[in-house]
């Protein structure tokens, strides 16, 4: 191959590998810089970051899952999954540093969203939720639960949405819990908890094939291997997260010593003086017990 050829696929790799680097940054960030100046962590308030904010992370890492009465997960939700509210989990308060007592909320973080905890709503062929027994539309329902209908200045009479919709499970919406839990309490009821990873919004994602629905998935979370038919099928986005950083993060030959680089680059200092490899989080020893589940049970199903 001719020299010039070369060069130009070590300037694609490397403007590759740029915004590889800058897409971890940006999993483990998530939305959590987004009133800084520049809309970006400077290298120290990265590292802070990692070693505050990451490590609660890892040891409080919320669990989310919609759960059939068969105890089958027909939704792992993910950082893009919407809630009821029309904002994604990620939008939503998944970090703390002290877990509160059950049921644990998991509130809307976007400015003047009334939600106050995240909740899945099936999808009707793709993308729309269903419509409530009222004839409305979910996003015509209140963002708090149990979600009145705000139709024509509150002149419906729907108190809570509620949906005769069924899931694909064969079981009705409202037979579903919306389950938050604890790493010990997912071990607990038997599911796989899947690799510890520094992310933000992971919620119920622990594997390759989480994002498909629970009656397709054929197994406990997606840690199973997928199908041929999966294998061949385009990548979700959110595949990437279960890549060694290795490959998403460039070569050091190839990093220079710009800020913004720095500021997106883990510290392989810091990673080499504790013995880790470069951009592997630390093993966290859960301190929580295990002896609560929390199932809330959508409103609708209370009412009936
Ligand atoms: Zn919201
Ligand atoms: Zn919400
Ligand atoms: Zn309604
Ligand atoms: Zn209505
Ligand atoms: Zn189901």
């Amino acid at each position: 191959m001719a020299e010039g050829g070369a060069e130009r696929i070590h300037l694609t790799s490397q403007a590759v590998a740029d915004v590889e680097a800058y897409l971890e940054y940006k999993r483990i960030v998530g939305d959590a810089d987004k009133d800084l100046p520049g809309g970006i962590m400077t290298p120290e308030q990265y590292e802070h970051f990692k070693k505050t904010v990451v490590v609660d992370r890892i040891k409080n890492r919320l669990f989310v899952s919609w759960t059939n009465p068969d105890g089958m997960d027909c939704k792992l939700v993910g950082p893009e999954t919407p809630c009821f509210c029309g904002h994604r989990y990620k939008a939503h308060r998944s970090d703390y540093n002290d877990l509160p007592p059950h049921p644990i909320p998991v509130p809307c973080q976007e400015r003047g969203c009334r939600c106050r905890s995240y909740r899945y709503l099936p999808s009707v062929v793709g993308t729309q939720p269903p419509r409530c027994t009222c004839k409305h539309t979910a996003e015509e329902h209140d963002a708090r639960a149990p979600h009145a209908c705000k139709r024509s200045g509150n002149a419906c009479a729907c108190r809570a949405y509620r949906t005769s919709y069924r899931c694909e499970c064969g079981h009705t919406t409202a037979d579903h819990a919306m389950i938050v839990e604890t790493r010990e309490e997912r071990l607990e009821r038997g599911k796989p908890v899947g690799k510890v990873v520094p992310y933000a919004a992971m919620g119920g994602i622990t594997g390759f094939s989480s994002l498909i629905d629970g009656y397709r998935r054929l197994d406990d979370s997606g840690i199973g291997a997928p199908s041929a038919e999966e294998l061949r099928s385009p990548m979700p986005a959110e595949c990437k997260y279960f890549m060694p950083p290795s490959q998403l993060q460039a070569q050091p030959a190839q990093l220079h010593s710009s800020t913004a680089r720095r500021a997106i680059q883990p510290d392989r200092r810091h990673a080499a003086a504790s013995g880790q490899p470069a951009g592997s989080m630390p093993t966290v020893k859960s301190t929580h017990g295990s002896q609560h589940t929390t199932a809330t049970k959508p409103t609708g199903h209370s009412r009936k």
